[in-house]
């Protein structure tokens, strides 16, 4: 992605990536998920007037009669991940999910523990913790095919880079959201289990969860009982309490669908971030070496603009003309290593009065042939000599902005790994 591009990137993924769930023509999608199914029975107990209690038909059970009810809301759209005894694998479960944009995943479960019976009872909730973020990101940078499929957002995401810091900033702050409102709806799961159901509730918990860790929406698990509790087990077998747990999901439902509604509505209501007159870059380090792109010094960062400078070369990271972002690459600097980073401000357009911008386009012991692809390519190519270290040089142009285009013509041509160089008169 071309630099200049970059500010435009950064606001258009950051708004399509957090208005992506919630478009106000399109029902509220809900993915209900029974799980285990067909050959994986999930948990089981048998009982002498109960008889086998299987995890996978309760799970189903439980997940049609909160369907019927959300079906009945002309507010929600209801995937199933399964409507019948079956097996689909927990991909096929988070792909239906992610292709689908569902706002919402639910995923219900029987909870058991290693004794064949226990006095542990009740219900609890997970969310994906947030230690499963870093990989959840990965993912949803590799899924991005699968989370934008709209032909519209193919459109704005041609150019879209999920390596690009804005990017990342953008997928990362989506992450917390997610996480953020995996908590609402857990808890008010949890609540209304208590309210309705009299169940004792064992909370909402952040747990590194399969079923949850793919998918690009807030999701939860919800355990809605002990299979080898037999006051759990009656109650999770039985059609009141199928109805009750059911009635306490859809109730917790229908006010997650109000909560976010408000917080879009806030949302939007906000006053919107104005660009700052300067850019800026994050200055990563400022040393007599010169490192391409790649190199381990620059642990891992790309996105850099070497300037060289009275000998000395600098390493920017990025560049943004917005304040938060500032501090996001600000951050992710630090968090590669380089911990002295600081933000340089750029006023845009500069002109240097008293010198000028060029392009380093060779450095070496070697003098380069005439035969070389550099001198065959450029006319007027200067050469100095320092040190024992041959320097080739290209160009005279007054900004920043002229010589990174220059730059980039040269890239075209196919010189690479040049450095724009600021010379003092
Ligand atoms: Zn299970």
């Amino acid at each position: 992605m071309k630099l200049q591009h970059l500010l435009i990137n950064i606001t258009l993924t950051v708004f399509l990536l957090l208005s992506a769930h919630f478009n106000a023509q399109k029902k509220f999608t809900v993915v209900l998920d029974a799980g285990h199914g067909g050959k994986d029975i999930g948990a089981t107990r048998k009982y002498s007037d109960l008889g086998t209690v299987m995890e996978k038909d309760v799970t189903l059970a439980i997940i049609l009669k909160l369907g019927k009810l959300l079906e009945k809301n002309k507010d929600f759209k209801v995937i199933y991940t399964r409507k019948i005894d079956e097996f689909p694998s927990l991909l096929d479960r988070t792909n239906l999910a992610n292709r689908n944009h569902a706002d919402l995943f639910i995923s219900v479960h029987v909870n058991s523990s290693k004794t064949s019976s226990t006095s542990a009872q009740g219900t609890e909730t997970f969310v994906q913790g947030p230690a499963q973020n870093k990989t959840n990101l990965e993912i949803a940078k590799a899924e991005n095919d699968v989370i934008f499929l709209d032909a519209k957002d193919k459109e704005v995401f041609a150019s879209y880079d999920p390596d690009s810091p804005e990017s990342l900033i953008a997928l990362k702050i989506q992450q917390s959201k997610y996480l953020e409102a995996s908590l609402y709806i857990g808890n008010y799961v949890e609540d209304n289990l208590v309210k309705n159901g009299k169940r004792p509730s064992r909370g909402v918990k952040q747990q590194n969860l399969h079923v949850l860790r793919m998918n690009a929406m807030p999701s939860i698990l919800i355990e809605t009982g002990f299979v080898n509790n037999y006051e759990d087990a009656s109650y999770i077998t039985s059609e009141d309490g199928q109805n009750e747990i059911a009635g306490s999901i859809y109730d917790a439902i229908v006010t997650y669908k109000k909560k976010m509604e408000r917080n879009q509505k806030k949302e939007e209501e906000k006053p919107k971030e104005l660009p700052l007159k300067n850019d800026f870059r994050v200055l990563l380090m400022s040393t007599p070496n010169k490192y391409i792109e790649n190199d381990p010094a620059l642990k891992g960062l790309k996105y850099i603009l070497t300037i060289k400078e009275n000998g000395l070369y600098k390493y920017y990271y990025s560049v943004t003309n917005f304040a938060s972002i500032k501090d996001a690459n600000l951050k992710t600097a630090k968090d590669a290593g380089f911990r002295n980073a600081t933000a340089i401000s750029f006023i845009p357009n500069q002109k240097m009065n008293t010198g000028y911008y060029r392009i380093e386009v060779y450095t070496g012991k070697e003098k380069l042939p005439k035969s070389s692809p550099i001198l065959k390519t450029l006319e007027n190519v200067e050469r100095e000599k320092a040190d024992g270290t041959f320097y080739y040089t290209y160009g005279n142009v007054s900004s920043l902005e002229a010589a990174i285009k220059l730059q980039k013509e040269l890239e075209d041509k196919g010189i690479n790994n040049t450095v724009i160089e600021k010379v003092y008169k």
